[in-house]
């Protein structure tokens, strides 16, 4: 019998997915997030609650931008389509905190961002990307699922361990439009599933003067009918939902707990599984 391998397929068996992850709710992002909204893109905004509407600069390489954040009762509006997340109540660096005042930052944000959005919110992403070994099991307790790191894989992988979850790249990444290339050219049978995740902060694109590379970025990266686009939240839920599938001892029957349908590539057969059901697999 030939080596069985059952690959994760994304959302209706697309093979690709695209997501992006942006920091500190700056008022930047209110055209960066036009420019998603333009080409149907989808993205996560980790914020902290506790700074918005504070005004302040930010200077790098000898030029000065404005690192205003937005105001409260902007945020809804602003992110209207996208993913609320966690990044702390007040930016602290949670590796070197104590762990109670670091259960604090997370918690407090976490309720502030639910009670706009009205609905459990379990991602993060890490405050200056910095965390210790007892960082995670904080998270955990949080009830938070997912966090974001700043190491760049420069692969397309989809984590282990999404409370370490490692973007592709930064916008910045000089491999940006390699990897894209590298992202957009077809699969083979045996290639695994694709996962592109572009992270970065809005106000960069004033400071090295980014906006228009960009856009040509978002412009290649779009419409693009085997990839998904999602927030990080979708992808986290589906990737779980996938590995919560449960199998019968030789792995003819798969049976689907979630409540959402997942789709599998076994033996170079797409299959999917809907929510609650057993779909039997193989010859
Ligand atoms: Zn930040």
């Amino acid at each position: 019998m030939a080596l069985r391998r059952d690959f994760l397929l994304f959302p209706e068996g697309k093979r690709k997915a695209v997501t992006f992850s942006y920091d500190d709710a700056v008022t930047q992002d209110i055209r960066f997030v036009s420019m998603l909204n333009r080409f149907g893109l989808k993205g996560t905004f980790n914020i902290n609650t506790g700074l918005l509407g504070q005004e302040s600069w930010h200077t790098q390489n000898g030029k000065t931008v404005t690192h205003n954040k937005l105001q409260p009762e902007q945020i809804l509006e602003v992110y209207s389509g996208h993913e609320l997340a966690v990044h702390g109540r007040t930016h602290l660096d949670l590796a070197l905190v104590p762990a109670g005042t670091a259960a604090y930052e997370v918690t407090a944000d976490r309720r502030a961002i639910e009670e706009m959005v009205k609905h459990p919110v379990t991602g993060m992403a890490y405050p200056f990307g910095t965390y210790t070994e007892e960082t995670p099991g904080i998270l955990k307790n949080c009830g938070i699922e997912y966090s974001r790191t700043t190491h760049s894989t420069h692969t397309f992988e989809i984590p282990e361990n999404f409370l370490f979850w490692d973007p592709t790249c930064h916008h910045e990444d000089p491999k940006l439009f390699s990897l894209t290339d590298q992202f957009l050219e077809d699969l083979e049978e045996k290639d695994k599933s694709r996962l592109f995740y572009i992270w970065g902060h809005s106000y960069e694109f004033d400071v090295t003067d980014t906006w228009e590379r960009m856009e040509e970025f978002l412009k290649r990266i779009y419409g693009h009918g085997d990839v998904w686009y999602a927030t990080n939240g979708e992808i986290c839920s589906y990737v779980r939902a996938v590995r919560a599938l449960k199998y019968s001892a030789d792995g003819s029957y798969i049976y689907n707990p979630s409540v959402q349908d997942v789709w599998l590539r076994i033996q170079g057969k797409d299959y999917c599984v809907p929510s609650g059901e057993t779909a039997k697999v193989g010859e």
